[in-house]
């Protein structure tokens, strides 16, 4: 066998376990981050639904308003025309017309109450919910039972905290990215040399990544497999402390002595 070939792919283990270990230190924040920004995102999302229900109230209510505005002025001038009215006819057509107009204005006033209710259901649900709150009932509390203030309250909360790890997370990512990107440059070098000189393993090893096994090449230990504490045959032994490699029967990683390890890390 040709323990050469092993070696190679040992270094790129102990190089991707370098870079593993550096981004560590970054201590799950990227997860952190991203989760925030989703919780972001949702309360933006119903500030906004809030917000539209809002204008589009106002809206329709400075509608409602000017269109109540001309009925009466036309009321008036209509009531004003009757008294200079030559007939009953020329007088009963203005009655009409003014009749037309009140139930215009009636109607606007149903719809300005709708709103006015409209308004009261959403500020007497609030009220509840900041009831909830005050008794540190939350999981009661429904979306729309959420307080406009305290909404915005956790939107300036959870903006503070995602800026604060965002900086933290950039500090560590500047403190470690000379060390990061040598190691990048390392580890494509090592993948072409892998790759012209041990192909198959090559591919064996990303394979492994693939399916999210990080330490696709692990030590033997206590003669097992460290990757999932499968023992190893011992008829494998002798072939393992020779520098050969072991494909774990349980796992499927690529089980080597640990001696090889420690050559590649000296080989920096
Ligand atoms: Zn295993």
């Amino acid at each position: 066998m040709d323990h050469t070939k092993i070696n190679l792919i040992v270094r790129l283990q102990y190089l991707d376990n370098q870079i593993e270990s550096l981004l560590s230190l970054q201590k799950g924040l990227p997860e952190e981050i991203d989760a925030l920004e989703e919780d972001i995102a949702f309360i933006k999302k119903q500030i906004e639904a809030r917000e539209k229900i809002a204008e589009d109230h106002e809206s329709t209510r400075r509608k409602l308003n000017e269109a109540m505005e001309s009925c009466r002025s036309k009321i008036k001038s209509f009531k004003e025309k009757q008294t200079l009215a030559r007939n009953n006819k020329e007088y009963d057509a203005l009655s009409k017309q003014i009749e037309y107009e009140e139930k215009e204005i009636a109607q606007a006033e149903i719809l300005l109450q709708d709103i006015a209710q409209n308004e009261q259901k959403t500020a007497e649900m609030q009220e509840k919910g900041r009831q909830l709150i005050a008794e540190n009932r939350y999981d009661e509390i429904s979306e729309e039972m959420m307080p406009d203030d305290v909404l915005a309250e956790q939107l300036k909360d959870l903006s503070e905290q995602v800026e604060q790890k965002k900086e933290e997370l950039e500090s560590i990512i500047v403190e470690t990215s000379s060390e990061v990107s040598a190691l990048r440059q390392q580890i494509d070098e090592q993948k072409q040399i892998v790759e012209k000189d041990a192909k198959r393993l090559l591919s064996k090893y990303e394979h492994l990544k693939k399916g999210g096994v990080q330490n696709a090449l692990v030590k033997l230990h206590r003669h097992a497999c460290s990757g999932c504490n499968t023992r190893v045959p011992t008829n494998r032994h002798t072939l393992i402390v020779q520098g050969g490699f072991y494909l774990c029967e349980s796992c499927g990683r690529v089980v080597v002595h640990e001696r090889l390890f420690e050559e590649a890390a000296e080989q920096s």
